[in-house]
């Protein structure tokens, strides 16, 4: 390496290029190439590209530059899928990303093209990037069929990466039923069932996302002790529930939602039961990890935050013991118990 390319800012270079590589990934799970090549030996462009119904010289670049950023082996024969395409690429794959990546094309990219405006106006780029104004988030995500199977497909895909992690990081096997807010498709809940096969979890969620859960749901499994219920939690009342779970909910909404939210929570949940929270936890400077800090950008009403906020907020209303875990998966997990009345 000579002097003067020892001094280049590699970190600068690799950022500049960073959406380059972002869009090539995201186009190539939403061309199916990965899926296309699953279980195959090496593959020619021009073959890929007459199944797909693309043009060869543009699937060609788009395989090389797959080859390039390390998500395709290319040989002399043809393209070829690593492994880590197999498991994490293909849209059927045990831990696919499929369902997150056509979500960070579809929705996040377009509201990241109009960051400058973001930070400029500091709100949501709703109207720019779809023309429409957001109201509540998730109204705008459950306004189609498409965009809401499109949302609960990139929820399931971490919730199911995380899911082991989250469930594991304390020990929650004296806890008869747990009650997932929010809990989507599922996903976290049979974890649940699966490693403490005493507790029953009930997921609660709104009708729309209930109606479409049973393209989620694991086949051949007894899954009796996942139960499904509908409503809202700001409004209707809670179930029952010796454990309380909230998943990735507290960072999307305003301290007042947060407020009727957690309120609702501590009056339901009896002395000595807990909440247990999935979030991404911040550290105390609130610049790591990157990946939560660059998720703030897409201005939802909400907030990422620290360890002590969280232990802050949850003893504001009634939660005591707050433990951390840093899982060092996509999640991290809160475990806090309802106080006493007499503590
Ligand atoms: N807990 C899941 C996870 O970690 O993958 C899903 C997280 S997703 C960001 C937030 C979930 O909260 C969605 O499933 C959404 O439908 C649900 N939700 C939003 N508003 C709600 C409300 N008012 N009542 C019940 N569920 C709600």
């Amino acid at each position: 390496v000579s002097e003067s390319a020892a001094k280049l800012p590699s970190k600068i270079l690799e950022l500049m290029d960073g959406f380059r590589a972002s869009k090539a990934l995201f186009v190539a799970c939403k061309l199916k190439i990965f899926d296309h090549l699953k279980d195959k030996g090496p593959l020619k462009a021009v073959d890929i590209a007459n199944e797909i119904g693309t043009s060869v010289c543009g699937t060609e670049r788009l395989l090389d530059a797959c080859a390039a950023l390390g998500l395709l082996e290319k040989t002399s024969q043809g393209y070829r899928n690593t492994d880590s395409a197999n498991t994490y690429l293909t849209s059927d794959g045990e831990y696919s990303l499929h369902g997150y990546i056509i979500h960070s094309n579809d929705h996040v990219w377009p509201l990241f093209t109009n960051l400058e405006s973001a930070v400029k106006e500091g709100s949501r780029q709703n109207h720019r990037a779809f023309g429409r104004k957001a109201e509540d988030l998730f109204k705008d995500y459950y306004h189609s069929w498409e965009v809401k199977q499109r949302f609960m497909a990139a929820m399931h895909s971490i919730a199911h990466l995380t899911a082991r992690d989250v469930a594991t990081a304390f020990d929650l096997s004296q806890f008869k039923s747990a009650c997932d807010l929010g809990g989507c498709t599922g996903a976290l809940a049979h974890e649940l069932v699966q490693i403490y096969p005493n507790l029953k979890v009930t997921v609660f969620d709104l009708p729309e996302v209930i109606a479409n859960i049973s393209y989620f749901q694991p086949s051949g499994q007894c899954t009796a002790p996942v139960t499904f219920v509908s409503g809202d939690f700001f409004k209707d009342n809670l179930p029952e529930a010796d454990l309380y779970i909230l998943s990735r909910v507290l960072h999307d909404w305003s301290d007042e939602k947060i407020h009727v939210l957690l309120s609702k929570i501590s009056a339901v949940c009896k002395p000595g039961n807990a909440l247990l929270l999935a979030e991404i936890v911040l550290d105390e400077q609130k610049t790591h990890p990157p990946r939560a800090v660059l998720q703030s950008l897409s201005m939802t009403e909400g907030k990422q935050r620290s360890g002590s906020e969280y232990k802050q907020l949850l003893e504001k209303y009634g939660f005591t013991n707050v433990e951390i875990k840093i899982t060092g998966n996509l999640l991290d997990a809160l475990l806090c118990f309802k106080k006493n009345l007499s503590s």
